[in-house]
């Protein structure tokens, strides 16, 4: 019997098969870039990549400066692209790691630019998402920013809002994004400008939308194997999760009727029952919101009763003979007959598999095989 508190499993050859089955959908001419942000949603960011890169993948994709120092110092050798924002005042670190920022705005652009010296970058631009991005219209700011000596622009790249939704609106609107794009990279070409690399999609924009293809596709949950939620998409690829999370019983006990279980005495014995505490909480990953949720315990559904607390998680395991103090519970993964999805913690908890898997945490100690 093992020691470990609370556990994930992670296959890195399911990790390198998605990337496969997800390079089968690309047209010739398109790559994927590696989206590992959150630690790697979850999966441990320099473990990942560094298996990405082993497999060939020679483009990243970071949230925040601080990852892309920990990919580029952890031995990835090719282009690093951060996601998100980086005061300017931080871009001499930008250049130390060889990192390229994107400009999320125009205004953040002319600010990079000030460090005076090339500085890699992408061009966000905003298709309709008014989240990051130089608005599809603003082609003489964006055609200014090309021939602006403060920066090297390496690429330029827009991203979907509604790519997961196969409603015709939601279509609609993904069309539109694409055309607004496209239309501004053809107004910039017109003018002789050399865009550089041009990226749009992310997972769902690959199963949804493969027409869409750019230079990238920006890949990060179906690399792990799953989808955001259950539901359908156009392209069906098949992918193998390769997270499993599991936990230890620490304590079995037997109540009887009327007995309440946990804080706020959210759940009541209806009949007597038996309890079993598990070393998973809220500070781990497991959502605190979820509703009619079970883990799997000797190959069988153990339902999750009461209010999950930081630490800990109380489960019924009335019709499960034997359970004991040491046992191993899944949380996510196979036990028996029985599996459980990402997908399920999500719906259970509201939310998408990006994150219940990003959010799993430090406590959590991660084991690759
Ligand atoms: C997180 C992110 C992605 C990856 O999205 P998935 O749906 O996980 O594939 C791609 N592009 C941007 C801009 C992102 O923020």
């Amino acid at each position: 019997m093992g020691t470990k508190r609370t556990w994930a499993e992670i296959n890195l050859a399911a990790i390198q098969q998605n990337l496969a089955a997800m390079q089968g959908l690309l047209p010739a001419g398109s790559r994927v870039m590696a989206v590992v942000k959150a630690n790697a949603y979850g999966h441990g960011s320099t473990t990942v990549a560094g298996c990405l890169q082993a497999a060939g993948v020679q483009h990243f994709a970071v949230a925040t400066l601080q990852e892309g120092i920990e990919l580029r110092t952890s031995g990835i050798t090719g282009e690093i692209l951060v996601l998100g924002y980086t005061a300017p005042s931080l871009a001499k670190q930008l250049i130390q790691y060889r990192l390229t920022q994107t400009a999320v705005d125009a205004e953040h652009a002319l600010a990079l630019a000030q460090v005076g010296r090339g500085l890699p970058v992408q061009l966000k631009v905003d298709t309709g998402m008014h989240r990051l991005g130089t608005l599809h219209t603003q082609q003489q700011a964006l055609k200014g920013l090309y021939n602006n000596p403060g920066l090297s622009v390496k690429g330029i790249y827009t991203h979907f809002c509604v790519a997961d939704s196969l409603e015709k609106q939601d279509v609609d609107f993904t069309h539109l994004q694409t055309q607004r794009f496209n239309n501004l990279l053809a107004g910039l070409k017109n003018e002789g400008i050399f865009v550089g690399k041009t990226h749009l999609q992310s997972s769902y924009g690959v199963l949804n939308y493969p027409d869409a293809a750019g230079d990238f596709a920006r890949l990060g949950i179906t690399l792990f194997g799953v989808l955001s939620q259950h539901g359908k998409t156009l392209l069906t690829p098949r992918l193998t999760p390769a997270l499993a999370l599991k936990t230890r019983v620490s304590s079995v006990r037997t109540l009887p009727a009327g007995e309440t279980v946990g804080y706020a005495r959210a759940f009541c014995c209806q009949t007597p029952q038996t309890v079993a505490t598990l070393c998973i909480g809220y500070a781990d990953g497991l959502p605190r919101n979820l509703t009619n949720g079970y883990v799997l315990l000797h190959g069988q559904k153990a339902p999750i009763v009461g209010r999950v607390c930081m630490d800990q998680t109380s489960v019924l395991v009335t019709g499960i003979p034997g359970v004991k103090a040491g046992d191993t519970a899944t949380i996510i993964g196979t036990d028996g007959n029985h599996t459980i999805m990402a997908q399920d913690i999500a719906q259970w908890a509201g939310s998408i598999t990006n994150e219940v898997l990003a959010r799993l945490g430090e406590r959590v100690e991660r084991q690759y095989y």
